[in-house]
């Protein structure tokens, strides 16, 4: 039988990350995988596949919508290879979970393909092509998480679907109900939206992307809103019924009258569970919570003291850079040593066009808290850059302590923005000021420009450009 140091159990951004920092360390490392590619959700049916459709849309979009306008006639009717943009789509897939079974060969990292379950605390067996046993002297749980349902709903994978069947259709809808306003919902429902489909996003709360700052709420509505997208906010979704190619989806409003949208799909998209299913925790001892999650604790350790659990499978953010931070910081903490993560700021991104990122507390959650805060906020439209992209929606918006003038929160929404808030990430480790922000050079002309604007409006309302 194999034994290692290191049994890591799935291969999202949050497992191979784990394998590979062990590796670093010196510690004998094996990965076990129940598909055929490594990369978990976000590699095969999340992150990266959703990218390359936005991308791919939104260049659909610019040449019907915005050549024009930059002097680029096209001759003849611009049209859509939706078979190609798919398979272009698979083939980023691939070489991108390609790129991880080098990075596991090149660190010598042992993977197998199976499900993985405990026999016990420290064997694991794995259910492949073969079946066989290992040892581990520490194992981490890296098992991520399926798409979340409501009891009513039952998903056929056909017409009600989730963010996986999106990510892989072989037509375009023409009427795309989506059930909640979330990350998935605006962005794969802006991809259809982009490639002629109706899109009408069903939403529980008064506003789309609930947890992040109401700012971006309104102002993402209002651009989306722009581009076709319908919204039905404060709506909760009763009832999704199939009758042959037509998909009815049932919701009460805030008078509590019914209301029914008629498409040909559904997208579900009312969160994600945590995924054990198969993994059989109990033969270890390792106690799930009533959320179906690992329960750690602040080493992300489980009540079992040599099995760790990262990313999705456990609380928090369900990011796949949170999930890599996680894997670093365990292979650090088995290695002895005494890593950190700064959780407050893990930045939240929505992909769509224009982006949505944010760092650190919401306006919201400062009220809340009864901080007394500074903001300043500064419009996209007011740049250089923006006229000269044409990108002239959203803005940017820095919360600051009204006494230190210390960063508490970034909030933004506009080109690039996504990219942006790393400079906010880096400020707010070093616990910058707005004025410490307002007084670094950025260049001109840029995007980031706004982000110097929003600290001086911040610091003393002292934007120059508006
Ligand atoms: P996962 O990536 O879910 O990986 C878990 C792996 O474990 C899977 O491969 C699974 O097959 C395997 N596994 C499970 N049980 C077993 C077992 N018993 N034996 C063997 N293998 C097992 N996050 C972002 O930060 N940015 C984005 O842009 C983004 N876009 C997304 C778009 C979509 C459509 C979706 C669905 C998600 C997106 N996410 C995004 C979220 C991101 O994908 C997850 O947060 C991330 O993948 C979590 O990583 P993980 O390693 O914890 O788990
Ligand atoms: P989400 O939690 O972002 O959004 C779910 C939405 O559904 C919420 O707004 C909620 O109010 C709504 N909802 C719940 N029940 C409802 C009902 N009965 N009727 C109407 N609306 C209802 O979840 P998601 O969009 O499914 O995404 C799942 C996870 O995947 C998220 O946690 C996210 O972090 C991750 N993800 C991240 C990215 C990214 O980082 N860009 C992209 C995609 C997914």
């Amino acid at each position: 039988m194999s034994k290692y140091d290191v049994a890591v159990i799935g291969s999202g951004p949050g497992g191979y990350v784990a394998a590979i920092r062990c590796a670093q360390l010196g510690m004998k490392t094996a990965i076990i995988e129940k598909y055929n590619t490594l990369g978990g959700t976000c590699l095969n049916v999340g992150c990266i596949p959703s990218k390359a459709l936005l991308d791919s849309s939104h260049h659909y979009e610019q040449a019907i919508k915005h050549f024009e306008e930059h002097g680029i006639d096209i001759p003849g009717e611009v049209k859509i290879n939706f078979k190609k943009m798919i398979e272009r789509k698979a083939s980023v897939v691939d070489q991108t979970t390609k790129g991880i079974d080098f990075l596991m060969n090149k660190n010598k990292i042992d993977v197998y393909t199976g499900m993985g379950s405990f026999k016990d605390a420290t064997h694991i067996e794995i259910k492949g092509e073969k079946n066989e046993t290992i040892e581990a002297a520490n194992t981490i749980i890296a098992t991520g998480s399926k798409p979340g349902t409501l009891p009513f709903i039952t998903l056929d994978k056909e017409r009600v679907i989730t963010s996986t069947e999106a990510l892989s259709l072989t037509e375009i809808p023409k009427h795309m109900v989506v059930v909640g306003g979330g990350v998935i919902g605006l962005e794969l429902g802006q991809v259809y939206r982009r490639l002629g489909a109706e899109v009408s996003v069903v939403e529980y709360m008064d506003r789309i992307i609930p947890t992040m700052d109401k700012a971006q709420s309104k102002e993402l509505t209002k651009v989306m809103k722009k581009q076709g997208v319908k919204f039905f906010l404060s709506h909760r979704v009763s009832g999704v019924e199939r009758n042959g190619n037509e998909v009815i989806v049932t919701a009460t409003d805030k008078k509590d009258k019914e209301v029914t949208f008629s498409g040909d799909y559904c997208l579900v998209s009312v969160g994600r569970r945590a995924y054990t299913d198969g993994l059989k925790a109990e033969n270890a001892g390792v106690k799930i919570t009533e959320r179906g999650q690992v329960e750690v604790n602040d080493h992300l350790q489980s009540n079992v003291k040599n099995i760790y659990a990262i990313g999705d499978v456990v609380r928090g953010a369900m990011l796949a850079h949170k999930a890599s931070e996680e894997g670093s910081f365990v292979a650090e903490v088995i290695a002895g040593q005494k890593p950190h993560i700064n959780y407050n700021l893990i930045p939240g991104v929505v992909y769509t066009w224009p982006e949505v990122a944010s760092v650190g507390k919401t306006e919201e959650q400062l009220i809340e808290a009864k901080v007394d805060y500074k903001s300043g906020q500064f419009p996209m439209r007011a740049l250089g850059r923006s006229r000269a992209s044409g990108d002239t929606d959203g803005f940017v918006k820095i919360l600051s302590d009204a006494k230190t003038d210390e960063v508490l929160g970034a909030h933004m929404v506009g080109a690039r923005a996504a990219d942006l808030i790393a400079e906010m990430v880096v400020a707010m480790e070093f616990r910058a000021s707005a004025e410490d922000i307002a007084r670094m050079s950025h260049a001109h002309p840029t995007y980031a420009e706004a982000v110097k604007e929003a600290a001086l409006a911040a610091t003393d309302d002292r934007a120059l450009h508006i």
